[in-house]
């Protein structure tokens, strides 16, 4: 029998689960209190490299990310099929370089243990290097070479989520206004009255809007869903500032291909910075890092190490400026890993958020989690539930507080 599921908040977590859940035949009804898409989700660079962002270990996270760049190419092929747009799903391969030697050990310890997971990465030294990105700067010492990962354009990929999502009947609520969590009938603190949370909230613009399950979809604001589920979620706005570069157009000269359009092949890694290259020609390079509250405006400090490191890593853009800058709020939780999963004693009721840096590469992996977890049944990667159970951080009797 079809469900009605309500999602709360409209990024690519909300979106991605309102496709997932429509695919499987449930009705969905997507409530945004803004535009869709219009906060992290609009203002990433897409990368999706899971061996790039982990560099440690193997542990839940890794796998979760793996999980998702695995899930990635069939996912965008059916969100591209339904919404009949392009998401640009490109499998361009990582370059994490070292800008001195001593960078070059940490990448060795990193290979060891990823090729395990199917990493294919190999180190290069400066030659190879040259013949793999022809226009980084030729004193750089070494990179590791991960070539499996890839990258999409994230504003295109939400847009056409969003349109696939309304293909397949999805109910789109922007501009709700304020979303009030409704409580139950019986209790306080959002319980009702045989203690489980009621699925229904009531927005400024739109009316009392219920359903049969609930998924707490709201990014860097889920925070505000801490009274209804009755445990903390300690998830914050770390502000991400970014700029672009516009290569389109312009000719390269020298020895790299005189005459040839400027372009970076590979997303590029290194300590200070990344760069990523669009499909229309923008060099994308990001991202800074603060906590500067729900504040997205740009700076000129955040943006200044961009820009400094740009031309250190790419000489061929010295003296260039960024045509384009923005931010977007990440949100972050205490521990780095998402929230992913049911108020305890209410199984109707999930939290999806907290996604911090990878929010685009976990967006299927979330999806199909949420999915499974919404009918009983156990997600996809083992372990997963208890990895990112969303009442992790509260304290239960007998039980220290995860942090
Ligand atoms: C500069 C930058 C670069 C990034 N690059 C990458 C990258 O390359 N690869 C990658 O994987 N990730 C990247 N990320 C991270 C990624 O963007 C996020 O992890 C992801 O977008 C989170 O998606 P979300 O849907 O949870 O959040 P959001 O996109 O922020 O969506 C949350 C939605 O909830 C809504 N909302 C607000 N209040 C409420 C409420 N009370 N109730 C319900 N809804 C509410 C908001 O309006 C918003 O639309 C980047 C982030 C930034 C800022």
């Amino acid at each position: 029998m079809s469900r009605h599921i309500v999602i709360l908040g409209g990024g690519i977590i909300g979106l991605s689960c309102a496709f997932e859940a429509a695919l499987a035949g449930d009705a969905v009804t997507v409530v945004e209190p803004g535009r869709v898409g219009g906060q992290a989700s609009g203002a990433a660079a897409g990368m999706l490299a899971p061996f790039t962002e982990n560099a440690e270990q193997p542990d839940a996270f890794f796998r979760l990310c793996l999980d998702s760049l695995h899930r990635y190419p069939e996912w965008v092929r059916a969100v591209e099929e339904v919404s009949g747009l392009s998401a640009e799903l490109v499998a361009s391969g990582c370059l994490t370089v070292a800008l001195h030697e001593a960078d070059l050990q940490p990448l060795q310890a990193r290979l060891a243990w990823q090729q395990r997971f199917g990493a294919s990465s190999e180190l290069v030294g400066p030659e190879r290097l040259r013949t793999l990105e022809p226009r980084l700067h030729p004193g750089i010492a070494g990179a590791l070479y991960c070539p499996v990962e890839s990258h999409v354009h994230a504003p295109k990929l939400v847009a056409a989520l969003e349109a696939a999502c309304r293909r397949l009947g999805v109910r789109l609520l922007e501009h709700a206004g304020e979303i009030t969590p409704l409580r139950g009938s019986g209790g306080s603190g959002g319980l009702d009255g045989d203690g489980a949370v009621a699925a229904a909230v009531e927005t400024g613009a739109h009316g009392r809007i219920s359903g049969d399950a609930l998924v707490v979809c709201a990014g860097a604001w889920a925070n505000a869903y801490a009274e209804l589920c009755g445990f903390p979620i300690p998830v914050h706005p770390i502000r991400g500032q970014i700029c672009a570069f516009d290569l389109a157009g312009s000719a390269a000269g020298g020895a790299a291909g005189a005459g040839e359009p400027e372009r970076v092949r590979h997303m590029v890694f290194s300590s200070q910075a990344y760069w990523v290259q669009k499909q229309d020609g923008r060099l994308i390079c990001g991202a800074s890092e603060d906590a500067a509250g729900y504040d997205t405006s740009v700076t000129e400090r955040g943006i200044a190490r961009l820009t400094r490191w740009t031309p250190r890593v790419f000489p061929f853009l010295d003296g260039r400026n960024p045509v384009m800058k923005w931010a977007g709020l990440r949100p972050a939780t205490r521990d780095g890993w998402p929230l992913i999963g049911a108020v305890p004693g209410s199984p109707n009721v999930l939290i999806a958020a907290g996604h911090y840096r990878n929010g685009i590469l976990l967006s299927p992996a979330t999806a199909a989690m949420a999915v499974r977890l919404l009918s009983g049944e156990e997600p996809p990667v083992a372990g997963a539930a208890a990895s990112f159970a969303p009442d992790r951080f509260a304290g239960r009797p007998g039980v220290p507080a995860f942090h």
